[in-house]
């Protein structure tokens, strides 16, 4: 599953910062989850619950951030609105709009302790 190795890199990179950081354990993550990335949040939470077993990340809570998406439209030069990939522009309606947010999966913080 697609879900899973998300999650696993994920775990990886949480758990490798709260040990740089000196901390005994993950509290809390929080990740930025784009509305047109391929990616079920339910199905993200589903996999972090099984990968955080036996990490630091233990029973620590995932909170997941919805980022709307939003392109470049080359024709009407301004930054707009985007309900799909490659979707249309609202504004002219042309499909030269370029994808700038909505794309992504990242951690946007975490609570260490
Ligand atoms: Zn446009």
């Amino acid at each position: 599953m697609h879900e899973m190795s998300l999650m696993e890199s994920v775990i990886d990179i949480v758990c490798e910062t709260a040990r740089k950081n000196g901390a005994t354990r993950v509290k809390a993550v929080r990740l930025d989850v784009g509305v047109l990335s391929h990616v079920d949040p339910d199905a993200l939470l589903f996999c972090y619950e099984a990968v955080r077993h036996g990490t630091m990340a233990d029973g620590a809570p995932l909170e997941i951030n919805r980022v709307a998406g939003e392109g470049w439209c080359l024709d009407c030069g301004k930054t707009v609105a985007l309900e799909q990939r490659f979707g249309a522009c609202p504004h002219c309606g042309q499909h030269r709009v370029q994808m700038t947010a909505g794309d992504e999966l990242k951690i946007r913080d975490m609570e260490v302790v």
